[in-house]
């Protein structure tokens, strides 16, 4: 492994395509064979996947129906813009999904990010936008990274934040696009909106901010930002990304009954073998699309291996009322309480947090009500913890998420339960 390991970084920069890499990824694993919640490196080491590819994997490795759709895809209609599914899909999500009146397809997340901020420009005839601090909305300079400044200051001399030093960035974009707040703080909001609604043009949100440690919004803030919009002639913007599908089938705007105008699905949209995402909205909105009057392009948007992989993810999670997104969250409750349970007996400080489908633990005594908590003291013993699961053969994701999958089973939690206090008491040692 070591050998191939120096064999990619040879040519791939740190040896992974990305750089957030996770904490075991620091020696990349190259997997070589999946089944359900199970992957096998080079040396056939058994891994439980609960990092499921950054969260896309829902579906489980190796599903036999997804597989068995995708191959159909492949061999009848791979090559072409449109097929005989289209409908079928389109109507599918509009079907759970309440905001959805129209779709349109794309590949990623961070280019649909962009694409609703270009239509929310374009209907409110206005510039800005309104993000939060530790929510991350994809890998595009104009919404990555930062930390909090005022509205006295908008534009603060730490305004890179966690990503000072980051070369080749555009960083004055950020500052000229967008203002950036705390999250879950109604009056900072209100007082922004009521000084900048002029040149406001959305809010975009993570509705749980999953990406700030699996934060839940704290009662009546999300419906208070939806009043604040339609007070201030702004559209709200729920990047459901990762709550999509994960928090049930209408995802986390069903969950709170609060309907955005614009939403961004992608990751387990596509049950995680492929990707694809989507942008989803109001009609009067979306038709600004029709006659190009906004802008919205790309090759392969729309393809269809993409189609077939949300019809046969959508027909798997919905199947007999959902059936098997409730076994998803009843073996992950089991999870996390084993969490909570193995780092009690052994004394380490430890809280699980956030939906079941897309929660997070944390090394400390208690849950964070706001992603600005998340300090450095409790991210780096998250990293060591998150680490020594990984030498047991438990794989999560980086920012400590847990992600569950839908072939989840009595024996991956058995195989969780024998594994977990090992890597505790590992940890323990540092703290
Ligand atoms: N939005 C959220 C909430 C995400 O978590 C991510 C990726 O992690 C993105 C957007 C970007 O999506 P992609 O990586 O598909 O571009």
């Amino acid at each position: 492994m070591a050998e191939y390991n120096l064999r990619v970084k040879k040519i791939l920069p740190g040896g992974v395509h990305y750089n957030f890499n996770m904490p075991w990824e620091e020696t990349p694993i190259h997997f070589i064979n999946t089944k359900n919640s199970r992957v096998w490196d080079m040396n056939n080491k058994e891994y439980l996947d609960l990092y499921a590819r950054f969260g896309a994997m829902i579906v489980g490795h190796n599903n036999h129906e997804y597989n068995e759709t995708l191959k159909e895809c492949i061999d009848r209609v791979l090559s072409v813009s449109h097929c005989d599914l289209d409908a079928e899909v389109l109507e599918l999500i509009t079907k759970f999904v309440p905001s959805a009146e129209m779709i349109r397809f794309g590949l990623s997340g961070t280019e649909m990010v962009q694409n609703a901020l270009r239509l929310a420009r374009a209907y409110t005839h206005k510039n800005k936008f309104i993000r939060f601090e530790n929510h991350y909305h994809g890998n595009a300079d104009n919404i990555m990274g930062g930390k909090q400044h005022s509205v006295e200051t908008p534009i603060p001399e730490d305004f890179l934040g966690d990503l000072k030093g980051t070369l080749g960035r555009a960083d004055d974009i950020m500052a000229q696009q967008s203002y950036l707040i705390p999250w879950n703080d109604e009056e900072c909001l209100e007082k922004l909106l009521k000084e900048k609604s002029s040149e406001i043009a959305a809010i975009i949100t993570e509705p749980v901010c999953v990406n700030g440690g699996s934060v839940m919004p704290k009662e009546g803030y999300l419906s208070k930002m939806r009043q604040l919009c339609d007070q201030y002639g702004v559209l709200l913007i729920f990047d459901e990304i990762i709550t999509g599908f994960r928090m049930g089938l209408g995802g986390a705007q069903s969950y709170f009954n609060v309907i955005p105008d614009l939403t961004i699905l992608g990751k387990a949209l596509g049950g995680g073998g492929v990707p694809v995402s989507a942008l989803a909205g109001k009609k009067e909105i979306m038709e600004l699309l029709i006659e190009k009057k906004v802008i919205h392009a790309g090759t392969f948007n729309g393809y269809t291996l993409g189609t077939f992989a949300i019809k046969a993810t959508l027909e798997c999670l919905s199947r007999n009322d959902g059936e098997a997104l409730k076994t998803m969250n009843t073996y992950t409750a089991q999870l996390h309480q084993i969490l909570r349970d193995k780092a009690k007996k052994v004394g380490m400080p430890l809280v699980v947090q956030g939906p079941l489908g897309c929660g997070a633990y944390h090394c400390c005594e208690k849950e964070l009500t706001s992603p600005s908590d998340y300090t450095f003291d409790i991210t780096s013993l998250d990293i060591i913890l998150n680490a020594e699961l990984a030498k047991q053969g438990v794989l999560m994701s980086s920012l400590s998420r847990i992600y569950p999958n839908i072939l989840l089973n009595k024996e991956d939690v058995e195989w969780f339960d024998y594994r977990v206090e090992k890597a505790l008491l590992e940890t323990k040692k540092v703290y």
